[in-house]
């Protein structure tokens, strides 16, 4: 079955799907950026969770409820700080992508939404990032069980020219919107 691709440029915390992607530190205990954001509008019932799950590695992902969220479920991934580009971050990033995505088909999520990991405070060029977030989230959920549509959603116009211009390398179709 096909999968669709949607870019979206907004906040991610107000998205309606199966399973939001956070893009979290190894604590699994908040943070900045869209972290503190899907806490807050989450709420406390998200921490309360991630506080018994042992902290995530770089490269994996869990996942807790998704509190006041229009969503099942979060799903917390951990990408890669970006130290030059030789220190694996681009295969951490693309486990990020990957493991998110087999997560949410093993809780047959059908619907994905995806921030641009790492590309804030932890620093992963935006261009760098754009080709493994569309192409890795693309070939996982065509080999899911479950996931259909993946949507990224991109805080700044920026990032959101990014990635249609990845999508556009990688001569996939996508859904655009903002
Ligand atoms: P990381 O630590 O993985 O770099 P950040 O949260 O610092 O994570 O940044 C990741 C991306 O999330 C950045 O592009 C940032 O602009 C974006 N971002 C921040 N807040 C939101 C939000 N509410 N919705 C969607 N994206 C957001």
């Amino acid at each position: 079955m096909a999968v669709s691709i949607e870019l979206v440029q907004g906040d991610i915390t107000r998205e309606t799907a199966d399973a939001i992607v956070n893009a979290a530190n190894t604590s699994l205990l908040g943070g900045s950026g869209v972290d503190g954001a899907i806490h807050r509008a989450g709420g406390p019932a998200i921490l309360a969770e991630t506080r018994l799950l042992g902290g995530c590695d770089t490269g994996d992902a869990k996942v807790s409820t998704a509190g006041d969220l229009h969503a099942d479920y979060v799903i917390h991934t951990v990408g890669p700080v970006w130290c030059g580009g030789d220190d694996g971050e681009p295969e951490l990033l693309a486990s990020c992508y990957r493991r998110s995505i087999e997560v949410a088909s093993r809780l047959g999520c059908a619907t994905v939404a995806f921030p641009a990991i790492s590309t804030g405070v932890f620093g992963y060029p935006v261009d760098r990032a754009a080709p493994i977030a569309v192409g890795v989230s693309h070939s996982a959920a065509l080999a899911s069980g479950s996931v259909r549509t993946v949507r990224h959603v991109l805080f700044s116009k920026r990032d959101h020219a990014a990635w249609v211009a990845a999508a556009g390398d990688l001569g996939l179709p996508v859904v655009l919107s903002g």
